[in-house]
């Protein structure tokens, strides 16, 4: 039986994870799952039923929430209860709140388990987020951190913006930037982290090709030590 391997690459925001993980999955034809995006959506709820306050709410909408992940086309396609919610929990409302809900030790909890649930048939996964090689995965078969300057991941963002027809100004962004990798690195429970064993990639100075090749490197050099054969397109 041909095994296939779990990917974790966490990071803070801007820090070329979301475009590279999207890249190696394809590239490898593994699943792709953006963590990110789950956190996003219970936040866009308890913003809807105005409970941003009330952890106890925010924790039974998380409960009783179904979230579906379809990643087609580049683009993560999220459904809450059936509902397209894809871009709604991108809105500059959703970047502003969404730390605080995460740091909701429940809420991660729940998370966390329908994260593992994704992967139990035991397909390859390119998995990303902040706690994925800490704490969903620890046994990850390869473990990604990537990083860029602040400056860097600001322009990044505020250039998506943009080629989305939004116009919200660099300081606003890198402001945001800031006040996530605070809440996100400082909180108790699974604090966005460099797991001891990963493999540390800044791409401040480097092009997306030359990240998910260093990537690829990393799936191969694995691959080969635990004698399975990956198939790269
Ligand atoms: O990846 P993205 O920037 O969309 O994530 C949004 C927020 O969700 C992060 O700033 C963080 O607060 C939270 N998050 C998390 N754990 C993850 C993924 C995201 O706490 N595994």
């Amino acid at each position: 039986m041909s095994k296939k391997l779990i990917i974790a690459i966490d990071g803070p925001a801007g820090s070329g994870k979301s475009t590279s993980a999207k890249l190696v999955a394809q590239k490898l034809n593994y699943l792709y799952i953006d963590t990110g995006a789950m956190y996003r959506t219970v936040t866009l709820l308890a913003i809807r039923n105005n409970v941003l306050n009330n952890t106890e709410a925010v924790i039974e909408l998380t409960k009783n929430t179904q979230i579906e992940l379809e990643f087609k086309e580049g683009i993560t396609w999220v459904r809450v209860n059936g509902e397209n919610v894809t871009e709604e929990i991108r809105l500059p409302e959703v970047n502003k709140n969404v730390s605080e809900i995460s740091k909701i030790p429940e809420v991660r909890k729940l998370l966390v388990a329908k994260q593992r649930e994704m992967i139990r048939t035991g397909i390859g996964v390119v998995m990303e987020g902040r706690d994925i090689g800490t704490v969903v995965f620890p046994d990850a078969d390869v473990k990604i951190f990537m990083t860029a300057t602040i400056d860097e991941r600001a322009f990044r963002r505020t250039k998506e913006f943009i080629e989305k027809g939004k116009n919200v100004p660099l300081e606003d962004v890198k402001k945001n930037l800031e006040e996530r990798d605070t809440i996100d690195s400082s909180r108790s429970v699974s604090p966005l982290t460099m797991a001891y064993d990963a493999v540390l990639v800044d791409t401040s100075k480097v092009t997306i090709d030359e990240q998910v090749n260093i990537i690829l490197e990393k799936v191969k050099e694995t691959a080969a030590k635990k004698g399975l054969t990956v198939f790269i397109a």
